[in-house]
């Protein structure tokens, strides 16, 4: 199953060359879910080849317009390209009552039904679930109220052994209730143990999206173990200081998380606008965590 993310914006607080603010693209067995959605998310959409229409669901961590400016305008791009089937949106309550004003305003009755759901800041929880993938909530430290995600897949069928199963000329319409771990009788009285035919599936991969924080590891039991995480990286630790007051992290506060949480993978992303190579940043989280990658502009990463 396909189960990778894109890279549409990596900048925190301002737009800057090349870099647009928070925005990525989550694409789990062909469905696409936006995460964040900056301003210029619609023209990087467009950039790196991704049809706003095919996004279904829309998770936005926080009010901070670097990380939901870009909403209205898509939403308004939507309805005015004719949009029919509902969009799903998580996120702060009061999200809703901004995009209503704005809807109420512009005198636009969206023509496809916008099904809101208000996500609290309190406590983790499970906001979303489908045959594919579960969504939870991580609670961040943050100037305001600030949720990160974590994107699981379920649990997969056992994948059938062939060869064993052609060895022994079992029918294919039987091969989905081995995938299902049932015991076979089939119809000449031979039984088969499932465990003899089928192995386990791949283990379930976890993705988190940890958008603005204090590094402070309130949060890390909610990341534990992750395929793949991306945690913001906003200054060189030398600003520590500065990321203490704004409640943001360092690279290499991020890449110490990678490791006390046990990530297989670190992506770093949200940097300020005053670095104009991002060089410095991976080098010092690679330091501390050597599978480390910048999440800059169109860069796809396998979860
Ligand atoms: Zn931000
Ligand atoms: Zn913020």
């Amino acid at each position: 199953m396909k189960f990778e993310v894109t890279i549409l914006g990596s900048s925190s607080a301002t737009p800057v060359y090349n870099r647009n603010p928070s925005a990525q693209l989550l694409n789990c067995n062909e469905k696409f879910y936006l995460i964040d959605c900056g301003e210029g998310t619609q023209q990087q959409l467009i950039r790196f080849g991704f049809k706003a229409s095919k996004i279904d669901v829309i998770f936005i961590s926080h009010l901070h317009g670097d990380h939901y400016f870009g909403l209205i305008g898509l939403l308004s791009t939507m309805h005015l390209n004719g949009r029919i089937k509902p969009i799903h949106i998580y996120g702060p309550p009061a999200l809703m009552e901004i995009l209503e004003l704005q809807f109420k305003y512009s005198e636009t009755i969206i023509k496809y039904p916008l099904e809101f759901t208000p996500i609290s800041a309190d406590v983790p929880k499970v906001i979303f679930e489908n045959s594919d993938l579960s969504v939870s909530t991580i609670i961040l430290n943050h100037r305001i109220p600030c949720t990160g995600f974590t994107f699981t897949e379920k649990k997969r069928l056992r994948k059938v052994v062939i060869e064993k199963l052609e060895a022994e000329n079992v029918p294919l319409e039987y091969y989905p209730l081995l995938k299902r771990g049932v015991d076979l009788t089939l119809p000449d009285g031979r039984t088969l143990l499932n465990l003899d035919y089928t192995v386990d599936s791949d283990r379930p991969r976890k993705y988190a999206y940890c958008s603005d924080t204090l590094c402070d590891g309130s949060y890390f039991e909610e990341i534990k173990d992750c395929d793949t995480l991306y945690h913001e990286a906003t200054f060189l630790h030398e600003l520590l200081e500065r990321a203490n007051q704004t409640h943001h992290t360092t690279a290499l506060q991020a890449a110490e998380t990678a490791i006390k949480t046990g990530a297989q993978k670190l992506l770093i992303g949200h940097f300020s606008s005053r670095y104009k190579t991002l060089q410095p940043l991976l080098e010092e989280a690679v330091q501390v965590f050597e599978n480390t990658q910048l999440a800059t502009e169109g860069s796809t990463f396998s979860i």
